[in-house]
């Protein structure tokens, strides 16, 4: 079994928040301000010296990049941010997760 794998993703735009089963039965939350804190595109990843707090993000759409990754478009207009499952369950943001 690969613990990678979500069962269910569910996005609330209304909290700003999307939560992630996964196949191992872990549940992960994810903040939209975390999320695009973390995107792990190349000008993002670049663009480092500043803290940035995205608080007020909102999310315009999210779809699914084939059967590994969720790609965002968010209200700052940014889009390229891919995410894969992989990298989602490696920044669980919970408390068992950011222990290890
Ligand atoms: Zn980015
Ligand atoms: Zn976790």
């Amino acid at each position: 079994m690969n613990e990678k794998i979500p069962v269910d993703i569910t996005i609330r735009r209304e909290t700003k928040n999307m939560t992630i089963a996964w196949a191992d039965d872990h549940r992960s939350e994810y903040t939209f301000a975390y999320l695009r804190a973390v995107c792990p595109c190349a000008h993002c990843t670049e663009s480092t010296g500043q803290s940035r707090t995205f608080d007020q993000i909102g999310l315009i759409s999210a779809e699914e990049v084939g059967r590994y990754a969720i790609r965002f478009m968010w209200s700052d207009g940014h889009d390229l941010g891919i995410f894969s499952f992989e990298f989602l369950r490696t920044h669980c943001p919970c408390e068992i997760c950011m222990k290890k």
